[in-house]
């Protein structure tokens, strides 16, 4: 049983995107994988959407949503968290923006800026990637104090290849799961 931790947390906001295999399979078992852990809470996810690649464009299509986490752990211990997930679930990635099974991206954690070889927070291109921000969207609350919905919005409307971002379904993880915390 996860007992999710209550107090001495942090609210942080990840990406998730896979374009090989069962891409939606995936990203649902990398959230029931995050939940899983006792110092991680998924709190809410956002749709998902189906993207055309950017950067490296011989590629299958990836799918892509964001999630917003509870967690007791610093983030470099996320990160370490979420990398392991990636090699538990994705064996597949030879070519950076290439192809693969699945990508967890560490968007943003509460109170955090940090620059080292390891993890930058803000994530640095998150501003720029219309398949993170349309996502994104969907997730960050309008009363969130730190001013990223304002920066969310903002970016959005001065961005390009939008229409790259297409809303494919509703994320319903928790319910197929079974999972019924709280
Ligand atoms: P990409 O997602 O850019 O295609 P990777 O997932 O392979 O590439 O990540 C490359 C490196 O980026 C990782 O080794 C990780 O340490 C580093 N990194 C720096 N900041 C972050 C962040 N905010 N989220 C995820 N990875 C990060
Ligand atoms: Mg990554």
């Amino acid at each position: 049983m996860n007992t999710h931790p209550t107090s001495g947390t942090t609210e942080a906001y990840i990406a998730l995107g896979a374009n090989l295999g069962d891409r939606e399979a995936t990203l649902m078992e990398a959230l029931a994988r995050l939940d899983a852990h006792s110092k991680i809470e998924v709190l809410r996810c956002s749709r998902l959407y189906e993207t055309d690649p950017v950067g490296y464009l011989d590629q299958p299509c990836f799918l892509n949503m964001t999630a917003a986490l509870r967690t007791a752990l610093g983030p470099e211990e996320l990160l370490v968290v979420m990398q392991q997930i990636e090699l538990e679930l994705g064996r597949e990635r030879k070519i950076r923006y290439g192809p693969r099974t699945v990508d967890l991206d560490l968007l943003w954690v509460e109170g955090q800026e940090i620059d080292t070889p390891l993890l930058t927070l803000p994530h640095p291109r998150m501003m720029e990637r219309a398949f993170v921000l349309v996502p994104l969207a969907d997730i960050v609350a309008e009363e969130e104090s730190s001013g990223l919905y304002r920066r969310t919005q903002e970016a959005l409307t001065s961005m390009d290849g939008k229409e790259g971002v297409r809303f494919w379904k509703i994320c319903n993880w928790r319910s197929e799961s079974g999972l019924t915390e709280n």
